[in-house]
């Protein structure tokens, strides 16, 4: 163990906000809205704006994706203060952050497979429906027996999360309002290494935001049943939590999220006028009216109008919340 996740405590006070897109295809419209909605909360705010990187799951990524999406941020004039971190640069630190819930009988490995699962629940009565995440019903965790230390020899498992009894986790969005997750009856014990070695997003995800000390996530909707998971690993870890606010969705002419499975078309920032078309249209499904559009405008003089726009909804909301 080398470095102590105390250690990993962040000393920023000033507000530090980030977009974090995973590289598995580029920019459209559903993520540039949230890159711009977390954009102008930092800009607003007064605050930095970090990009990370978030390929940690290979398979799903997409070579040169990466320069890609950096690229189009930059064609948008959405523009990041620090240097850009790669979650696949940082792997002995979530190694680290392993061995520690490790050595505090936290985590434990786990050799189900789906299937087994599905039949330990079943003989249970706990068989959720085929759309809903089944609750691992704790097999592999009942007799286990922690060693000292993280034990080297042992055959590739998922490495799951030993959740306290009673977990039931509460947070007020900056957008949506009080949330309340059960964490024992909604999620079970979940997987923070999985099965095939790559290190699980919720684990990733913390530590990350930990370590670059962000204090405000402003992101998709679509990650919103993952905070109270979150807020779980950051009390646990001893970190700080930020500042949660989760926009609403853009959705495609059915009602459904976009996403590559759908077909959500590449934002086009061939152009300075292409991009500001495409952050217009983000400004609007981000709720900001009466923005004017764009003619005359250069994208950095847009982008000053949209931050007084954000700041002024950001305060009905708190407003309609109090
Ligand atoms: N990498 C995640 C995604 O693209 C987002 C993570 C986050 O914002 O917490 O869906
Ligand atoms: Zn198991």
């Amino acid at each position: 163990m080398i470095l102590a996740v105390s250690s990993l405590k962040p000393p920023h006070p000033r507000y530090r906000g980030r977009f974090a897109p995973s590289p598995t295809g580029p920019l459209h419209a559903g993520s540039l809205a949230s890159a711009l909605g977390s954009w102008l909360d930092a800009r607003s705010n007064q605050g930095a704006w970090l990009v990370r990187i978030e390929d940690l799951d290979a398979p799903r990524c997409i070579a040169g994706m990466d320069q890609r999406i950096l690229a189009q941020l930059q064609a948008c004039g959405l523009t990041w203060d620090e240097e850009v971190l790669w979650q696949s640069q940082q792997l002995k630190t979530y190694q680290n952050v392993l061995e520690t819930l490790y050595s505090d009988r936290q985590i434990y490995p786990c050799t189900c497979s789906r299937q087994q699962i599905t039949s330990a629940l079943s003989s249970q009565g706990k068989l959720r429906a085929r759309n809903q995440e089944q609750i691992y019903p704790g097999t592999c965790r009942h007799g286990y027996v922690w060693q000292a230390q993280l034990p080297e020899a042992m055959p590739p498992s998922a490495w799951r999360l030993a959740l306290k009894p009673e977990q039931v986790i509460r947070f007020s969005d900056a957008e949506l309002g009080s949330q309340e997750q059960n964490l024992n009856t909604d999620v079970g014990d979940f997987v923070l290494l999985r099965a095939d070695g790559i290190v699980a997003y919720q684990l990733a995800v913390v530590v990350d935001d930990a370590r670059q000390g962000i204090t405000h996530i402003v992101r998709g909707a679509d990650l919103l049943s993952n905070t109270a998971r979150q807020i779980y690993l950051q009390g646990i870890l001893d970190y700080p939590t930020p500042q949660y606010r989760h926009l609403p969705l853009v959705l495609d002419p059915h009602g459904e999220k976009l996403s590559k499975q759908t077909q959500a078309t590449e934002i086009n920032t061939a152009s300075e006028a292409a991009a500001l078309q495409a952050l217009q249209a983000a400004a609007l499904h981000l709720g900001l009216r009466n923005l004017s559009d764009g003619q005359d405008q250069t994208i950095a003089e847009w982008l000053l109008q949209a931050t007084h726009a954000w700041a002024d909804r950001t305060k009905q909301i708190s407003r309609t919340q109090n």
